[in-house]
């Protein structure tokens, strides 16, 4: 078991509707010894991978971001939610459906900060329905750019996003893999060898 996966054991709260709250480590109040730690997993999960760029969303995939970008020493962008006047008129924008929130919202992000040829990792906090990478994927897409992986930190197996990203030819690593949760808070890790 890595040290994420036994921290949400420990300090991990398993809401309704299948929702993780992680806000005491990772999502509100950040541990950033764990940050690091999932950082150098992350390293040794793509290091064969050539990488230029690391993409997240903001808010909370910005701070696990920032490790991975640093241990991988590439820049890190970050797509802004909604519409931003100081992000400029050329911009790369996708819509993105929440699934804690219920409804949809839309990505930008910079034209400059993306360059077509370029071969960009996309960091998450959480893989839950896939829309968020998939919203990303787009905005590569659309930019030229290369999606060379999804690094998540928690992927929710119950959930079809793994799946849908693996379809569209994602390669998807996640550092704590769940298979099952209870409402009565018992969590279930997939496998891993
Ligand atoms: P998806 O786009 O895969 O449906 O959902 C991913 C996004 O929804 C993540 O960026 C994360 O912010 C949020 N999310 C999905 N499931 C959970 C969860 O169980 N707990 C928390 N805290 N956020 C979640």
């Amino acid at each position: 078991m890595n040290s994420l996966q036994r921290r949400i054991l420990t300090d991990g709260d398993v809401l309704p509707g299948g929702i993780l709250k992680v806000d005491s480590f990772l999502n509100h109040q950040v541990d950033v010894r764990l940050l690091r730690q999932m950082a150098d997993d992350f390293y040794a999960a793509f290091q064969n991978t050539k990488i230029d760029k690391i993409l997240t969303i903001e808010a909370s995939g910005i701070a696990i971001a920032c490790y991975v970008a640093e241990r991988f020493d590439v820049p890190l962008v970050f797509a802004k939610k909604g519409r931003h006047k100081n992000v400029g008129n050329d911009v790369l924008t996708a819509e993105v459906f929440s699934f804690t929130k219920g409804t949809s919202y839309n990505v930008t992000v910079s034209r400059k900060y993306l360059q077509p040829g370029e071969r960009v990792l996309v960091v998450d906090d959480f893989l839950a329905n896939g829309q968020a990478v998939l919203g990303l994927k787009k905005i590569l897409d659309e930019a030229g750019c290369e999606l060379v992986g999804a690094a998540i930190a928690i992927e929710k197996a119950f959930q079809p996003g793994e799946k849908l990203l693996r379809d569209a030819g994602i390669d998807v690593k996640a550092l704590a893999v769940i298979e099952s949760m209870s409402d009565d808070g018992q969590i279930v890790f997939r496998d891993e060898d």
